[in-house]
């Protein structure tokens, strides 16, 4: 089947893709034509031949066909770095479902072309002699703005424009005099900015250890032999996997190609940073958030012109033009992050992948808890997998010690503290060793547990724990079930029935009762709003300026503190109570790093999980640091109820202003696809419902989940319910698809 018809763009700059033209494909180019393609095509009223870039092939269109000029021939078959882009975004966009537009927008470089920056200098003709005659000259006619220029030039033969501007305070016109006469000429410079400091302090590559070395020489191996692929290195934090990454970029670079690091914005402190400037020098740069949109379109500029090795940054770096890209590094893998919360809403791994593919390069994903997602992937043998098990610097496992928040209740403890970490904490103030408290800001869902036996208020048809709402009833957000909130526990009669709620600032109060003597510091969304404060609060407790660190999350990455000895999670199964198929991979996950903070240094370290549910899978499994069990369990689970990664998932959300809008929308694409799509190909239908959050800034949102093993399926769907709404005369904000969503609607 080939298309008939090709959407063009003539200026392929990020503000120009909204202005895509229709050509009419000639008989002779049919099936010749692909995405990405760079064309001639007849343009505007004089039919003047000009180039552009194919970013849509059609089998219909809804203008009239003889009104349409045709493509004139193709440019050249080979692919360009735009044809490259264009291609990535045409897979995200019917991957994903997205706009064509939208997804052009997320690949492309900053908004608008920026000026180069510039520097301007002074260079001196004349010889000295010639000037030490003028300033006599000057001197005389009292020019005295243009003896202190030529005092300067006497002994420099160029100085920076802005010095003599600035410091000698000499205006243009003196030195526009100055040129005229042949004396000086005034020469501009074109520069990138460059977000990297000068760091001169270089350093080698460490011996590395067999481990290390049979990963980089394995898949350094294939890339010779042109077999490009992806690989999961897993192994616990310390195990040495960011050398493993610089060995294979090393390598990477001696073939002449380019590499492209992805860490999770969070992780991006300087601390890392720094240790691939030491490796790569000028040749690697940084992309973040906090760079400006000028400083971000120069790191692209440089990458396509070959200033660049390397590229440093979060998901969005993935769209880095190099010209010969060799490898992509993922680091944590498993976080969240990765994922855009944007159309199209890409996951940075699966798009890794998709680039590596068209681009001729190999994808390395690392992390110490990986996802279910590439665990899978690797069992099955799609990723290559390594194990790396040892802590390189010699520090050993913690003690973990779980403790049975139900005792504590029995035996009449109400403080948020159990008896054991009160004991350990008071040690810790005693030797002047560091104490971590980890709170998880996750379990504000608001689920409702039994505090005497634990149990939590679930649907009886999802499986996933139940939200307390203010009107007192309580409420699945997966398929709308809902029951008045019970007086008392259904499996032990208890009255304490309800959820937990302490932030951060709760168990400061509650660490300044009991530890009067403690200097804590306190990290949080609130307490972090910009990037300097993350980073001065870890400072601050790496230099020994508090015995406490209180945090949600963000505590659990970033920097080693050799002096802390202690961890300590308050409510380990706040995580696990969400309403959200995730639940229990995310718990697991937050605790393994959380523990794995403790003991760092030479010290031994401890650590101690508060829990409800002391016999749940995730908990236990991380208090022994096992992760193979874990996702042993976990897959029975996702199997069972046929969840991702066992199988795919797509949620459509239905934003709109009228709440009964959105309900027969949702309603309404159900029904369709029940009656269109049957049999084998027919998918698990869950809702529809109101989304977790019913209403955000008065708009109405729904929900609609649907489950297949076949991804291309979902994807079927997904294209049927966007003609269908194209089709009727639906009352909706947007419409909002999510393949494998990381978190429930
Ligand atoms: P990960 O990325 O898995 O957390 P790193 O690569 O950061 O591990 O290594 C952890 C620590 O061990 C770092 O301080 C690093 O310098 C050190 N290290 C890594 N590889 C070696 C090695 N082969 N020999 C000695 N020390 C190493
Ligand atoms: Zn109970
Ligand atoms: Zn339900």
């Amino acid at each position: 089947m080939s298309e008939k018809y090709a959407d063009i763009i003539v200026d392929i700059s990020h503000d120009k893709v909204d202005r895509p033209f229709r050509y009419k494909i000639p008989e002779a180019l049919l099936g010749e034509i692909s995405v990405g393609m760079r064309v001639y095509v007849p343009f505007g009223k004089g039919n003047k031949e000009i180039t552009g870039y194919v970013v849509d092939l059609l089998d219909t269109t809804d203008y009239p066909p003889e009104r349409l000029k045709e493509i004139s021939r193709i440019d050249k078959k080979d692919t360009t770095l735009e044809g490259d882009l264009i291609q990535t975004a045409y897979w995200m966009k019917s991957h994903y479902g997205s706009t064509m537009i939208t997804a052009l927008k997320t690949v492309l470089p900053a908004k608008k072309k920026f000026k180069q920056l510039e520097t301007k200098k002074v260079i001196r003709i004349f010889g000295r002699d010639e000037i030490e005659s003028l300033i006599e000259e000057c001197r005389k006619k009292h020019q005295t703005a243009k003896v202190r220029v030529l005092n300067a030039l006497l002994d420099e033969e160029v100085l920076p424009y802005t010095l003599i501007r600035e410091k000698l305070n000499v205006t243009t016109a003196t030195l526009n005099s100055l040129v005229k006469q042949g004396v000086i000429s005034i020469e501009t410079e074109n520069f990138y900015r460059n977000p990297v400091k000068k760091i001169s302090e270089r350093e080698a590559a460490k011996p590395l250890s067999d481990g290390q070395q049979h990963i980089i020489d394995d898949i350094i191996k294939d890339c010779c032999r042109g077999n490009t692929g992806t690989y999961l290195v897993h192994g616990i934090t310390g195990s040495g996997k960011t050398e493993v990454y610089i060995g294979v970029i090393e390598k990477t670079i001696n073939m002449g190609k380019q590499a492209i690091v992805l860490i999770p914005e969070i992780a991006l402190t300087y601390q890392t940073l720094l240790r691939f400037y030491k490796r790569f020098g000028d040749r690697v740069s940084v992309m973040n958030s906090s760079l400006s949109m000028g400083e971000k379109y120069d790191q692209m500029e440089r990458a396509r012109n070959g200033e660049l090795d390397v590229i440093i940054g979060p998901r969005s770096a993935l769209f880095t033009p190099f010209p010969n890209l060799g490898i992509i590094i993922i680091d944590e893998e498993h976080e969240n992050s990765y994922k855009s919360e944007s159309m199209p809403k890409y996951h940075a791994r699966e798009t890794a992948i998709q680039i590596a593919s068209i681009k001729g390069a190999s994808v390395v994903l690392g992390s110490a808890t990986p996802s279910m997602e590439a665990y899978y992937r690797a069992r099955r043998g799609e990723y290559k997998l390594y194990t790396l098990k040892e802590r390189l610097t010699g520090g050993q496992l913690p003690k973990v010690y779980t403790i049975d928040l139900r005792e504590e209740l029995k035996e009449g403890n109400r403080s948020i503290f159990s008896n054991k970490l009160k004991e350990l904490i008071e040690m810790r103030l005693n030797s002047g060793e560091q104490t971590m408290l980890f709170i998880n800001r996750r379990g504000y869902a608001g689920f409702i547990s039994c505090r005497a036996c634990g149990h939590v208020m679930k649907c009886p048809h999802c499986d996933v724990s139940l939200s307390e709402h203010r009107n007192g009833r309580l409420v699945c957000h997966y398929c709308g079930y809902e029951i008045i909130k019970p007086e008392k526990c259904p499996e032990c009669g208890s009255k304490y029935l309800m959820g937990f709620r302490a932030g951060t600032e709760q168990i400061e109060e509650a660490v300044h009762k009991e530890f009067p003597s403690a200097r804590t510091l306190r990290m949080d969304a609130d307490s972090t709003k910009s990037k300097d404060s993350y980073e001065k609060i870890l400072s601050d407790f790496a230099d020994g300026r508090a015995d406490i660190l209180i945090g949600t999350q963000m505590i659990v990455k970033g920097h080693d503190f050799p002096n802390v000895t202690l961890v300590g999670i308050l409510a380990a199964d706040l995580s696990l109570n969400q309403n959200d198929y995730r639940a229990g991979e995310r718990t697991f996950q937050l605790l393994t790093q959380a523990a794995g903070r403790a003991g760092r240094g030479t010290k031994a370290g401890e650590v101690v999980i508060q829990t409800y549910q002391p016999e749940h899978y995730s908990i236990v499994h991380a208090a022994n640091q096992d992760y193979e069990s874990f996702y042993a369990e976990e897959s029975v689970y996702r199997e069972l109820l046929q969840y991702p990664p066992a199988a795919h998932m797509l949620a459509v959300l239905v934003v709109s202003k009228k709440e009964e809008d959105g309900e027969y929308v949702v309603n309404s694409f159900a029904g369709l696809i029940k009656e269109r799509v049957t049999g084998d190909d027919a998918p698990y239908i869950i809702g529809p419902a109101k989304a977790c959050i019913s209403k955000i800034n008065d708009l109405y949102r729904h929900i609609l989940y649907f489950k297949h093993t076949d991804y291309e399926k979902l994807v079927q769907i997904k294209d049927m319910l966007e003609i269908y709404s194209k089709e009727q005369n639906f009352r909706y904000q947007n419409i909002q698809y999510d393949f494998d969503p990381m978190n429930i609607y």
